[in-house]
């Protein structure tokens, strides 16, 4: 069997180990320290903003998110459809309901018309269960349409929670996703673009916001010399080892970014001109994506090849393809939500595949990769 090839793999080698061995040597085994500070530090500067709380997971980063702006029992949390299933599962954690806003077909990424079309609605009906939040994923790495969302959610004073899980080294406007809205959320999960195996963060440039997150994310304990809690905490802080691993990332954030966009290149240069292959493209020169994964959209009837018996060809070559994320209205478990739909999602999902993307591969396995589509596309 040949050797598999990942959809995204974790690719070390910046200086990891150097700040692993200096926790150690210091002891500094715990969910605080010298490397959680400076992870902190250059994610900040690098996302420009001012203040970033390093956290245990993403979807950890969303559930303080979401209780720092009040989402209760009843409320109402507008969030992006096409996602992976942490952006909205917090929201339940808060007892709140999901309110789930279909793609545009140029990003991918929450329409804002039908975002529109959400507040309007739900603003007319009651003011206990309020919407407290809006959740806007760039999905893939493609940021969203940023000015258009933010402008609507402004004129009707609902904060914005940036869902940048798959998005650091993005930008829009020349600025780097998750410095849009109140609050953004990155994740370091052992497939993104960098990892600390598991671990999250919340960035914001409101430092109350981000010193709260950190109260919470530490048992919510109050300054007294025994253990006293006003508020419910929890423990969601990132591990100083783990942090250590996130520096050292943080010190080829670039040359991953730039290894995700030539593979991107590499396959739309050899596949754009086939009938019935697509790809996600950025709308304008103000849309730069990480590219953190290539999709393609694969039209069965010119292509004569479903993208699910491609992902099953590709398999059988030990190469791991995967569907576009199932839109949360489709899944089981969110389908009784309130949706905002068009469709676009929904036929994005039946037709697309994300394809191996990590800054690891090498140029044969691209090859590979490459051969396996070529050969099962019938009608050339
Ligand atoms: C990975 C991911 C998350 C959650 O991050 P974890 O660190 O795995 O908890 C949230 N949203 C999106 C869009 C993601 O891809």
């Amino acid at each position: 069997m040949k050797r598999r090839i990942y959809l995204s793999s974790p690719h070390m080698n910046g200086g990891e180990m150097k700040y692993i061995k200096e926790a150690f040597e210091q002891n500094w085994i715990a969910p605080l320290g010298p490397n959680v500070d400076a992870f902190e530090k250059s994610l900040a500067g690098y996302c420009g903003v001012k203040h970033a709380a390093a956290l245990s997971s993403g979807s950890a980063a969303i559930h303080l998110a979401l209780i720092m702006l009040g989402v209760e029992q009843g409320d109402k949390v507008i969030a992006s459809s096409f996602t992976f299933s942490a952006t909205v599962n917090p929201i339940v954690y808060q007892c709140a309901t999901p309110v789930l806003v279909d793609s545009e077909p140029e990003t991918w990424n929450m329409d804002p018309d039908l975002l529109e079309q959400a507040l309007k609605e739900h603003r007319e009906k009651s003011t206990k269960h309020r919407v407290k939040a809006i959740i806007v994923v760039h999905l893939y790495g493609m940021p969203a349409k940023m000015d258009e969302i933010m402008a609507i959610a402004n004129k009707y004073g609902i904060p914005v929670i940036e869902d940048a899980a798959e998005a650091l080294g993005s930008r829009y406007n020349d600025k780097p996703v998750g410095s849009f809205g109140k609050i953004a959320v990155l994740s370091f999960n052992g497939n993104k673009i960098i990892t600390t195996s598991g671990g999250g963060a919340l960035i914001s440039d409101d430092i109350r916001l981000i010193e709260k997150a950190r109260f919470l994310a530490t048992q919510a304990r109050d300054k007294a010399p025994y253990y006293q809690h006003s508020e419910i905490g929890y423990n969601y802080r990132m591990s100083n080892i783990l942090a250590g691993i996130g520096r050292g990332q943080m010190q080829v954030i670039d040359q991953r970014v730039q290894k995700r966009r030539e593979s991107h290149e590499f396959y739309y240069q050899h596949l754009k001109d086939v009938p019935g292959i697509s790809f996600l493209k950025e709308p304008s020169g103000n849309f730069f994506s990480n590219r953190w994964l290539t999709t393609i959209l694969v039209d069965p009837e010119k292509t004569g090849i479903s993208c699910w018996d491609l992902q099953a060809e590709c398999e059988k070559e030990n190469i791991e393809t995967r569907p576009l994320w199932k839109p949360m209205h489709m899944q089981p478990v969110f389908s009784s939500c309130p949706s905002y739909l068009n469709g676009i999602s929904s036929e994005l999902f039946l037709q697309g595949l994300c394809l191996p993307s990590g800054s690891n591969m090498t140029d044969e396995d691209r090859d590979r990769v490459l051969s396996v589509i070529l050969k099962n596309i019938h009608y050339k």
